[in-house]
């Protein structure tokens, strides 16, 4: 049996990055940009009012508020699209709608809002001249020349994926078509003699071909363009034929026929037509996968298609999908992020694990205050194809876990999230290790002061072995505690405070979400046996070991000599006790900070 990585791995490195195409910039979502695109335009292309008022020299407003308006004559008016026919000179000004040019001589505009324009109409009075009720600075409400794109600028690079906001970056540097890795075309077979089309009644022992559907369905979302052979019979010739018709894709997937009872069929035609490997993954559902190139002649040239043969079973199939041909299509696209975003939830229950592998149970997501709870979705059946339909995201079970209980921390892979999301800041959590009395808590306290000198936003975890005194007896908070809320949140209009009670020693992991995303750096104080990175704080008069084994630290901080401490070879980066200064810098450095 191979892991999840080695046969993702291998599924990758028989695929390529495809060749660009140009086209209308509208069919473009979602593909990669094989260009670079510079601006040969300024946007704006002149300085322009981003308001309906009226231009003027912000000198002349100089002192004017609704009490004693300044006056100022009105030259004319400039409508957006139209260039401006006369200048401001001092004392004028010139009524202008948003995004009309700015007339020469202007340095400001004032709004109608900020003008005795309104009271003006609706009593009649004149209207060459207008009110100023305001002082302007300079630029006010102006947008300049050239602030969006400035001429000669690269605004949008090579392998950038166009969403609607590049499309429209496009179409406002009047480009009709781009230049964009293309989308493959993938060839989809399905296999088995119980297989009808969806149009078709169902006799005896027969079921619909549904896989087809799911698998061309998750081709396109995906970006690529799906090609539907049709449903092939367990027989040499059938599936020979069809696949025959598939041999101008980029990938084949084909679905059923690779557990025991097919595998010779499927075995047999894809010998004869390719190199063909089955490989059992260690995972749950979709154990048995096919994976192989089929070889063809085109003129001179030999060409292979790789070929992905999921397992038939409706959800194996798709999950098989989404852990390889996913990814496939994806760097067939030239994207660079093949990996679905990854959350951590609480399970709402019981999931056992019997035989080592991967299991990727069918749960639904909801989040509910700043944590996210994940439930299954009823029975796990492979063949339960509606357990994949209530489903937003897939729980992972370790291979070496037994399982999980209701309560526990869970990895959930989500379906529905674009792989983009996944590369999103993660905040860099380290923890202060060390042996009691060794000084954690004043190098915690230093690292703060250094790093909120630097201007980063930090966050300080603190492990307490014993109770804590926060939630006061007699207080509000306390009263609500005592009658009996699992949760109490304090909230003042300068700190909030959160007090949560809880059954166990809560892991670092566990702590995490309940600080949020907000920070740049979270220094926790102990949690010495979790696996964050750490740093050791070492104290020569506590002994000459270390409290965690050197191979688990990113660094130390020491009082005294450390050659006895560390093992020949391990090279770790030691400090002296003090030296807040390069400690900080290493953090910076080996956990790519970012303020
Ligand atoms: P197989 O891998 O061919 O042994 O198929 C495993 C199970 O999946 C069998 O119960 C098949 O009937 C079912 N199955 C195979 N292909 C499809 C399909 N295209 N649509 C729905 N179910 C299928
Ligand atoms: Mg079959």
């Amino acid at each position: 049996m191979i892991s999840v990585e080695e046969a993702l791995e291998k599924v990758l490195s028989y695929v390529e990055v495809l060749e660009p195409e140009r086209k209308p910039i509208l069919d473009c979502q979602g593909q990669v940009l094989a260009e670079d695109v510079y601006s040969t335009i300024d946007i704006p292309p002149l300085d322009n009012s981003a308001m309906d008022g009226f231009a003027l020299r912000a000198e002349d407003t100089r002192g004017a508020n609704k009490s004693s308006p300044t006056y100022l004559r009105v030259v004319g008016e400039i409508a957006a699209g139209s260039m401006p026919t006369k200048e401001i000179r001092p004392g004028t000004a010139i009524r202008i709608m948003t995004g009309a040019p700015l007339p020469e001589g202007a340095d400001a505009v004032v709004q109608f809002e900020d003008t005795d324009e309104v009271s003006r109409k609706s009593s009649r009075e004149d209207l060459s001249r207008i009110g100023i009720l305001c002082q302007a600075k300079k630029r006010l409400n102006v947008r300049s020349r050239g602030e969006d794109i400035a001429r000669g600028n690269l605004i949008l690079e090579k392998g950038t994926m166009l969403r609607p906001q590049e499309i429209g970056v496009l179409a406002s540097l009047g480009r009709p078509t781009a230049l964009v890795i293309r989308r493959p075309i993938v060839a989809i077979l399905a296999t088995g003699d119980e297989l009808i089309g969806v149009d078709q009644p169902l006799a005896p022992g027969q079921i619909h071909d549904s896989n087809t559907y799911t698998v061309a369905a998750e081709v396109s979302r995906y970006g690529g363009i799906a090609k539907i052979l049709g449903i092939g019979r367990d027989s040499v010739q059938s599936l020979n034929e069809k696949i025959g018709e598939g041999l101008d894709a980029d990938m084949l997937i084909t679905s059923g026929g690779v557990s025991r009872g097919d595998y010779d069929i499927v075995k047999d035609v894809l010998a004869e037509q390719g190199e063909i490997g089955f490989w059992t993954v260690c995972m749950k559902p979709g154990k048995p996968l096919a994976f192989g190139v089929i070889k063809k002649v085109v003129g001179r040239k030999k060409r292979k298609i790789p070929h992905l043969g999921l397992p038939g079973n409706p959800v194996s199939s798709m999950i098989t999908f989404e852990q390889f041909a996913r990814p496939a299509i994806l760097k067939m696209m030239g994207k660079k992020v093949l990996a679905k975003p990854i959350i951590r939830a609480i399970i709402e229950g019981d999931i056992t694990n019997t035989d080592g592998r991967r299991v990727f149970a069918r749960v639904t997501v909801t989040r509910r205050g700043s944590q996210y709870y994940a439930s299954l979705t009823g029975p796990q059946g492979s063949g339960i194809l509606t357990s994949m339909a209530r489903a937003n995201g897939l729980a992972v079970i370790t291979e070496s876990s037994k399982g999980v209980k209701a309560g526990d921390m869970v990895e959930v892979q989500m379906l529905d999230w674009v792989e983009e999301q996944g590369a999103a800041k993660t905040v860099p959590v380290v923890s202060i290790a060390g042996k009691s009395e060794s000084g954690k808590t004043m190098l915690m306290e230093q690292l703060i002061a250094e790093f909120k000198k630097r201007g980063y936003k930090v966050a300080a975890v603190k492990h307490s072995h014993g109770g804590m005194e926060i939630d006061h007896p007699g207080k509000d908070s306390w009263k609500f505690a005592q009658a009996g809320s699992d949760a109490v949140c304090v909230s003042s209009p300068d700190k909030v405070a959160y007090i949560k009670k809880s059954d166990h020693d809560l892991s670092i992991e566990e702590v995490l979400p309940i600080l949020g995303p907000e920070f740049d750096l979270i220094l926790a104080e102990g949690f010495s046996k979790s696996k964050i990175p750490k740093i050791e704080v070492h104290r020569k008069e506590l002994g000459d070991d270390l409290l965690c084994p050197p191979g688990e630290l990113s660094a130390i901080v020491t009082d005294g000599s450390l050659d006895a401490l560390i093992p020949d070879g391990c090279k770790l980066p030691t400090f002296r006790w003090g030296d807040t200064v390069a400690i900080a810098d290493f953090m910076e450095k080996s956990f790519a900070l970012n303020r």
